[in-house]
Parts: structure tokens; C-alpha cells; sequence
């Protein structure tokens, strides 16, 4: 109850962040209440008893509303519960309330808002990161423990390293999608923000595993993250891959690339193997991602065409495709137009083989090179992103800019592999920024084990 009061007033507090859209405060106290009276009854508490979570707003939770962060779900009120949320609240969570995102989670900086911008928390005149950026400053502010976002290329890691905190993005099929509102069905994933990995790993124990809502979803992981806190952890052993490709990237900051290479060599020097592998599709990955991911979005964004729910521009219009024009017209941003017209554009007859289905065969070779990658190494380190957080508005004037920078965080989505952003460094502009550790598919207690060490280790500020 106290937690709650306390988190409460915290957000008050730093309203002009614009993390949240709606605080379910009233709500969340009750919840407290009637939570310390099972405690105080000494009746079984759930796993996440009294956690204080905060979601993006593209996951569902029934009777609250949900917007994507777009004019054209403006109102719209859920009539059901995502099985996150369901699950959540099945190991007593509170839910604090949802946060501001880019629309339908279209973005890096969280400035493709109806809500307007989020502004990170240890320097106003930056961006959070985004999609997900709310989410990221609620955690990183103090405004409630953890929060979920979602990534489908990035949306949750990149945010974590602007914001100086923990995110991970699970394997492709690990956590169920029912309820989240799809941008690209075949990428996105429920990712989770917290300060510390061990609170990731509580978690994902509880909101991933098999649900008959999403057949996705084909891995129980619940069971080996149990003991994760208690497992003895190796600091040594591992065998661990940096892209060449990756590290000589002209994209990347200088300071980032040489903290990234001092961390190599210190995990060297206490045991583990360490090598430079060439990634020679490294130029590839951002077109195929921004190609399949936009073909993938012009199909889920159909549905909002103001007949069945969502935003209405007006009832009389003379016939029904101006009807649609004008709805689809006023309710979308710019940015989810341009890719629903994109995505239209690789799908056309004419230009499908020479986008879509390029766009594929490189999705399935750097599949067959992760396999291969992960053959010999646990663990892959990149950077998260090739630069600290973004000035606000910089990237209103060079869109491509913004996708390039995805360049390190969409190679875990088109395989499916899982990713960490971990809260390492600090830049020499105050800034900070994390290293991402990825591992092979479904393999996220290596994952969790190796950052946590990593985390205690090598963290720099
Ligand atoms: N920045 C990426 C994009 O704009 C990531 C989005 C995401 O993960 N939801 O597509």
C-alpha cells in the first residue's frame, strides 16, 4: 500500500516526462488493500506479489483503454485481458497504470506520438528511445519497478540503453502476443524493463509459456529461470563472438566501439574465449527488416478502417471508400502511413520479388548463420545502439537516420533470437549506454546467467 502511495506521488511528481498516459491510481491502491489483507490473512501470496508494473499502450488489460498511441484508437476501451496482464495479475502484480509509445510502436525516439514526446529522464533535451519509451522512463524515473514493453526491431533494448537501464526481448515464440496490438506479427515480442536481471528473469517466469491464444508461442522456459538466483554463476568459460562488421561499422561511435572491445578484452583476461567473426550480411539487415516488418504492418493495420471500432471521421461521407480514406486519413500519423504505404508498395504486383521476397531469402540466410554462429559461441556482444540517446526533434529531419540506427538491435528479431541490453557504460557526454548480449533461440537462461554476471562484473559507472 505504502509502495504504491509512494510510486504514485512519483509519478505526480514528474508528470512533465510524459511517461504515462493514464495512472490507474484509485485503482491500484484498492488493489494494494486488498492484497496486504491476503498477505496479513496468511493466505498464499503469488509469485510477483505486490510488484508494481506499468505497461506499454499496445497491451490490452480489460475495461482500460488502449490506443497504440494513435488518434485512430482514440477511445477505444479493452474488452479483454492480454495473457500477460492475465497472467500478471493471476501472481498478484499491480498494475499502475500504461505508458506513452511511438504509434504502434513505429519509431526510435517516441516522438511518433498522439500523446506527444517522453522526455528522458537524466537529460530533458534527449529522447527516451522508443518504441517503447515511456515504459523505459517509467522504470528508469523510479515510477514503478518494472514495466513491458514490446520490440519488433529494437523498441525495447534501444530505449533500455538510452535510459541507462535493463531490457530484454526474449526469443520469437517465447511470451505469449494475445492482446498486444501487432505491428509486425512475425517479429514482435513482449520485452520486459527492469534495473537489475534478476528481476527480468522473475518475470519472464511468469508471463511467458504456452497459451492456446497464440500458437506462436512453442517454449515452456518457466522452470530453469526458477533458480537462476540461486545457481552458482560461472564467471569464466564462455565462449563469446563480437561481429567484426558490427565493431568496424562507420555508424558507430568511437567511445562505444572501444568500451565495447576494453569489455572483450577484460572478460578475456578472466577466462572466457572471445573472437572476432566476420557478419558480412551486416549492410543487409535494416532494408530486409524495414521491408518485411512494413509488408507485415500494411496487412495488421487494415483493420482500422472506423467501422468497427476506433476513430470516426464522420458518418455521412458520399460512398465507402472516401468513407475509409477519411478515417484511415485523419486517424494515422505520418510515420504509419508512410510505412503502410511502404509495405503496400513490397507487397504490389510488379515489385514483390524484388523486395519481399529478397527481403525474405536474407531473413532465412542470416538465420542459417546464426545457427552456425551459435554452434561454436554462447554469446554474441554488439552494441545496443551505435550512438547515446538522440537530441530531441534530430531525427524529425533525417528519418533514414533513425532506421540506420537500428542497424545492431533488428538482427535478434529477424532470427529470433533473444537480446539483452545491459546498462554498462557511461559516454563522456554524460550519457549512458549498455552493451546487448544475444544467444541462441530459446536459450534465455544462458542469456539471463551470462548478463548477470556481466552486470556485476564489468559495469563501469
Ligand atoms: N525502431 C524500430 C522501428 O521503428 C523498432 C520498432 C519496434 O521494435 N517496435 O521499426
Amino acid at each position: 500500500m505504502e509502495a504504491v502511495e509512494f510510486y504514485l506521488d512519483k509519478i505526480k511528481k514528474n508528470e512533465r516526462l510524459n511517461a504515462f498516459v493514464e495512472v490507474y491510481d484509485e485503482e491500484s491502491i484498492a488493489r494494494a488493500k486488498f492484497l496486504d489483507e491476503k498477505r496479513d490473512a496468511g493466505t498464499n501470496c503469488g509469485k510477483l506479489h505486490g510488484v508494481i508494473v506499468a505497461l506499454k499502450d499496445v497491451i490490452c488489460y480489460k475495461d482500460h483503454k488502449i490506443s497504440a498511441a494513435s488518434k485512430i484508437l482514440e477511445n477505444f476501451v479493452s474488452i479483454y485481458n492480454s495473457t500477460v496482464v492475465q497472467k500478471l495479475l493471476e501472481e498478484d502484480a499491480i498494475i499502475i497504470g500504461n505508458c506513452n509509445c511511438d504509434e504502434f510502436a513505429m519509431g526510435s525516439t517516441n516522438e511518433n506520438s498522439v500523446y506527444g514526446s517522453v522526455k528522458n529522464a537524466l537529460d530533458e533535451t534527449k529522447v527516451s528511445g522508443g518504441s517503447s519509451g515511456g515504459s523505459a522512463v517509467a522504470v528508469q524515473a523510479g515510477l514503478c519497478m518494472i514495466s513491458l514493453g514490446s520490440d519488433t526491431g529494437g523498441s525495447v533494448r534501444q530505449p533500455a540503453d538510452f535510459c541507462g537501464i535493463v531490457g530484454m526481448k526474449p526469443s520469437y515464440g517465447t511470451i505469449s502476443r494475445h492482446g498486444l496490438i501487432a505491428y509486425a506479427s512475425s517479429f514482435d515480442q513482449i520485452g520486459i524493463f527492469a534495473n537489475n536481471v534478476q528481476d527480468v528473469s522473475n518475470v519472464l517466469e511468469v508471463i511467458s509459456g504456452n497459451d492456446e491464444f497464440d500458437s506462436t508461442v512453442n517454449h515452456e522456459i518457466s522452470e530453469s529461470l526458477i533458480f537462476l538466483n540461486n545457481k552458482p554463476k560461472k564467471s569464466s568459460g564462455y565462449r563469446i563472438a563480437l561481429f567484426k562488421n558490427a565493431m568496424e561499422h562507420e555508424s558507430l561511435d568511437a567511445e562505444i566501439k572501444k568500451s565495447i572491445y576494453e569489455l572483450a578484452e577484460e572478460l578475456k583476461k578472466d577466462g572466457n574465449i572471445v573472437e572476432e567473426i566476420n557478419f558480412d550480411l551486416i549492410d543487409y539487415i535494416v532494408p530486409a527488416y524495414y521491408v518485411l516488418t512494413t509488408a507485415e504492418s500494411s496487412s495488421n493495420l487494415s483493420r482500422y478502417d472506423g467501422v468497427r471500432y476506433g476513430y470516426r471521421y464522420e458518418n455521412n461521407s458520399e460512398d465507402l471508400t472516401t468513407f475509409y480514406k477519411k478515417n484511415r486519413g485523419k486517424g494515422f500519423g505520418k510515420e504509419v502511413k508512410k510505412r503502410i504505404m511502404l509495405g503496400t508498395f513490397v507487397l504490389s504486383e510488379g515489385y514483390y520479388d524484388a523486395y519481399f521476397t529478397k527481403a525474405q531469402q536474407v531473413r532465412n540466410l542470416l538465420s542459417l548463420q546464426t545457427k552456425e554462429i551459435f554452434n561454436n559461441f554462447d554469446a554474441v556482444l554488439l552494441p545496443t545502439v551505435p550512438t547515446t540517446a538522440f537530441e530531441a526533434g534530430s531525427m524529425k529531419k533525417d528519418p533514414i537516420a533513425a532506421y540506420l540506427a537500428d542497424i545492431y538491435t533488428v538482427f535478434a528479431n529477424l532470427t529470433g533470437i533473444p537480446g539483452i541490453s545491459l546498462p554498462l557504460f557511461k559516454h563522456s557526454n554524460k550519457m549512458p549506454f549498455g552493451v546487448q548480449v544475444l544467444t541462441n533461440k530459446h536459450n534465455e537462461v544462458t542469456l539471463l546467467e551470462f548478463s548477470q554476471m556481466v552486470l556485476k562484473n564489468y559495469k563501469r559507472y
